[in-house]
């Protein structure tokens, strides 16, 4: 997973427990930036894989109620109608954010951390994706308003509407 970079860790703000926020497909100056491709921003458990995060509840701190989580019985997840596969892009983005190694034993590269006040340039122009996997009620919302002041445009999608802040409408 090329051309990622962090924009958000710290706590969540469904439930207080660490998350991190990584951006894909930014690529300045690449074909990425060109062909106007969206920037995908997947919003993760810090500390648990998302594959376990699923298995064991703790994906509520980045997907709240959704309904489509499913729910934990015996121990394992049943009912989930999350159309997003976490086993693919959420994965392959959380080991690398952990430098896991490669099936090959190289290790993968990690991502750099943006800076909040370098955020509004890193996305002028673009279209962003707010939580391509995730709730981004689950991230202040000083976040996506750093992100959003110049892009061209966002699309997400919340489940939180009673908690989350208004700002987030906006997008
Ligand atoms: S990724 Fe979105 S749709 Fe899927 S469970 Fe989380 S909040 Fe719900």
């Amino acid at each position: 997973m090329s051309n990622g970079i962090i924009i958000y860790r710290g706590p969540s703000i469904l439930d207080g427990s660490p998350i991190v926020v990584i951006a894909t497909g930014l690529g300045s100056g690449s074909s990425n930036r060109k062909t106007g491709a969206l920037v995908q921003t997947w919003i993760l458990r810090e500390d648990v894989s998302p594959i376990e995060a699923i298995q064991n509840g703790a994906d509520v701190s980045i997907c709240g109620a959704c309904p489509h989580r499913g729910r934990i019985e015996g121990g394992r997840n049943v009912g989930r109608s999350c159309y997003v596969n976490v086993g693919q892009a959420p994965l392959n983005v959380w080991r690398t954010y952990h430098r896991v190694p490669l099936a090959n034993g190289k290790p993968r590269a990690g991502y750099p951390e943006a800076r909040p006040d370098e955020l509004s340039a890193m996305f002028a122009g673009r279209l962003v994706r707010l939580g391509s996997y995730g709730d981004p009620a689950a991230v202040p919302v000083w976040v996506w308003q750093s992100v959003m002041a110049q892009a061209a445009g966002g699309t997400g999608y919340t489940h939180q509407w009673k908690d989350a802040s208004p700002d987030l409408a906006k997008w």
